[in-house]
């Protein structure tokens, strides 16, 4: 039994938080969590439309000291989490960080808010495999979660495109399903853990390495993957899961350096080149992108916002 602790409600004083954070992915949650722990005020502002890479990842397994879970239960635990310390989670997709005197406006679609720190914590998006059917077939047998969509391909052929952890997990959460799958990989050498690999095989999935997919075809629904040896099979599905783009407009419009592959530079208290905007989780240059990295980024920039705003008193 953990001690008890009060939670007080948190007041806003004259509307302004002490931070608004954008995206209620693990690095969001936990910045909001620590905050709240340290007496700041908070809310999170969320895109309804882009649930957090761990939403859609079939089981984690490397979250110590939590085993057996799906990534959305994962996330369903830390929202709860944080809502225990008052945080409120606002499901509105935000357009524009602006400066206003010592202040951020945060606008979002609905409504506007003010606060004294921004985290960015909005993550990464799909990468699309840019594959002749892919957008044509897309809802129509292709899907970039197999969590979401897996089941309506329950004792159906199915192909999983990619060679990391989302790719393998993707591939054995099908193949338990009840699906026959072929994970096409275009190397021999996987960046997914050798634990899922391991299992994988063990498992039955199927694989085809060292190969591209050329085309994916059909009529109304997919029929068929053609690689690039012009191999083709029949598979119903076609589960694409190739790595992350980072969701950085909103920072870039605020004048937040990125890199050249587009991902937020920050120093190590998480802060952005922008005085006062910080940054946590996938969406930054870090070498490592996992949950509990993106919940450490979370909690350093609850940190820094808390020993910043000391500072600025
Ligand atoms: P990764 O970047 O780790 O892997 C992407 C894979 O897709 C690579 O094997 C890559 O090949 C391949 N690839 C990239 N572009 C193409 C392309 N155009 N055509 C064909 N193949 C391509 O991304 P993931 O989404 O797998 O993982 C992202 C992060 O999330 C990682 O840090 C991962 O560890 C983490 N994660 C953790 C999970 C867990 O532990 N439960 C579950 C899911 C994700 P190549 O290797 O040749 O570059």
């Amino acid at each position: 039994m953990g001690a008890k602790i009060e939670i007080k409600k948190q007041e806003v004083k004259g509307g302004i938080y002490d931070s608004i954070i954008i995206g209620a992915g693990p690095a969001g949650l936990n910045a909001a969590l620590y905050l709240r722990r340290y007496g700041s005020t908070c809310m999170i502002l969320t895109n309804p439309e882009q649930p957090s890479q761990v939403d859609i990842t079939p089981f984690v397994d490397n979250y110590i000291g939590i085993q057996d879970v799906t990534g959305a239960e994962l996330t369903k635990m830390m929202a709860e989490h944080a809502k225990k310390f008052d945080v409120e989670i606002k499901y509105e997709k935000v357009g524009d960080i602006k400066k206003e005197n010592d202040n951020f406006i945060v606008v979002s679609e609905k409504d506007s808010y003010k606060a004294k720190t921004v985290v960015i914590a909005t993550g990464a998006k799909h990468r699309n495999a840019e594959v002749k059917g892919e957008s044509e077939f897309l809802g129509k047998g292709v899907s970039y979660c197999a969590t979401c969509d897996g089941f309506f391909f329950k004792d159906k052929k199915v192909a999983v495109i990619g060679g990391g952890d989302s790719a393998l997990t993707s591939a054995i959460f099908l193949k338990e399903l009840g699906c026959d799958v072929t994970l096409i990989h275009r190397r021999s050498e996987f960046r997914a853990a050798e634990v899922y690999v391991e299992k994988a095989k063990q498992i039955g999935v199927k694989f085809k390495l060292e190969r591209t997919v050329f085309e994916i075809a059909g009529g109304k629904m997919v029929e068929k993957i053609i690689l690039d040896n012009w191999e083709e099979f029949d598979v119903s599905g076609v589960f694409v899961a190739i790595g992350e783009i980072p969701a950085v407009e909103i920072a870039k419009k605020a004048g937040v350096k990125v890199t050249e592959s587009g991902f937020i530079v920050t120093d190590k208290g998480q802060m952005t080149n922008v005085p006062g905007i910080f940054a946590a989780g996938d969406v930054c240059d870090n070498p490592l992108k996992q949950i509990i990295t993106a919940c450490a980024d979370g909690a350093v920039a609850a940190f820094s916002i808390k020993k910043w705003l000391g500072a600025k008193k």
